[in-house]
């Protein structure tokens, strides 16, 4: 059977057997999971039953962030062979609409991404992907680190739309996974060493001191301050939010030198409000990121095998399928950066 993580409903979550599925066309492969991390999407789907306009309406299986051992292949996969490891890229988009022609794919409007209502997710024994959508690990990459490339492609989503050039300044708001992938990610992009620890650092003493001065600190003077820490000069070439919290974007607005970039990854309210002059008189581009498109996991993958980005450092337990729960609450507590779930044992 395919044992699998569900997400009843709010506040509710089992281990459940469902039927195997079978390939669903010539192009599938069946993959045994062998690795997931949880996401704040999970968690947030978990305590909330919802994410903006997506609600949880039926029981559905949690989990996106997935790498497995492929077991069973369509009869025209041509790129995979059983026993491959892969790290699974989790959303199906349509292909045929105008988006997905455009190679903004994440962007169609058919999406049928994991563990986003209606979809199962991947925190199953097995699941199942048109062969395309699942990539092969290099030998020198563990599958503890392919469950590591989907978080990753979202921080490499994220840097390319800022087109972070060398030697860029590159503020990341947002001490969360993605934030210091995004960390990690423009370091690697920027290419210069030893800067890397300074931004982890400073992106979890950011995230800090905007935590204890929620909504009363002067923007102003909080990215003034930020600049001359710095030494940003003008300003920041490029602001990346990946938190979402309002006193984040209007500091990132700030930081910005005229003519920087400006790119929002975070998902928060709804609505915030940020000085639209600032954007107009420093001639700004804004821009938003979301999932991952073409190419992005390929640049995740070669990030990690030629180890500029060390994505396994953000992982803090490693739990057996039947503790998922506790990962989950871990991951509630705010208890560690990452929890890898590993898969069904036979
Ligand atoms: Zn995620
Ligand atoms: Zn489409």
């Amino acid at each position: 059977m395919n044992l699998s993580f569900v997400l009843e409903k709010v506040q509710s979550l089992r281990s459940e057997d469902r039927p195997i599925p079978q390939l669903r066309d010539d192009h599938d492969v069946q993959v045994r999971v062998k690795f997931t991390e949880f996401c704040g999407s999970d968690v947030h789907y978990w305590n909330c039953g919802e994410i903006g306009h997506f609600k949880v309406q039926q029981p559905m299986v949690l989990g996106h962030e997935s790498s497995g051992i492929v077991e069973q292949i369509g009869a025209k996969v041509t790129t995979l062979k059983v026993g491959d490891r892969v790290t699974m890229e989790p959303g199906e988009p349509c292909r045929r609409c105008d988006v997905c022609k455009a190679r903004t794919y994440n962007l169609c409007p058919a999406m049928a991404f994991a563990a986003t209502p209606p979809y199962d997710g991947t925190l199953a024994k097995y699941y199942f992907l048109p062969e395309d959508l699942c990539y092969k690990l290099p030998d020198s990459l563990s599958l503890e680190q392919g469950a590591l490339v989907e978080p990753l492609s979202v921080a490499v989503h994220l840097v390319r739309q800022a087109n972070v050039s060398p030697g860029a300044s590159v503020v990341v708001f947002g001490a969360g996974p993605v934030g210091l992938l995004c960390c990690a990610v423009s370091k690697a992009i920027r290419g210069c060493e030893g800067d890397c620890r300074a931004g982890l650092e400073f992106a979890r003493k950011f995230a800090a001191t905007s935590s204890f001065l929620p909504g009363n600190v002067s923007v102003h003077d909080n990215a003034a301050r930020l600049g001359v820490e710095n030494e940003l000069g003008n300003g920041a070439d490029v602001a990346i939010d990946a938190s979402g919290a309002e006193v984040s974007i209007k500091t990132g607005i700030h930081v910005l030198r005229p003519g920087g970039t400006y790119v929002q990854g975070g998902m928060g309210r709804d609505e915030v409000s940020f000085s639209i002059t600032a954007v107009c008189t420093k001639q700004l581009n804004v821009k938003g990121g979301f999932r991952y498109a073409t190419g992005d996991y390929k640049l995740a993958i070669e990030l990690l095998a030629t180890q500029k980005v060390k994505a396994l450092d953000l992982v803090t337990d490693i739990v057996k399928f039947e503790d998922a729960q506790r990962a989950f609450q871990q991951g509630k507590d705010r208890n560690g950066i990452k929890t890898l779930i590993a898969g069904v044992e036979d």
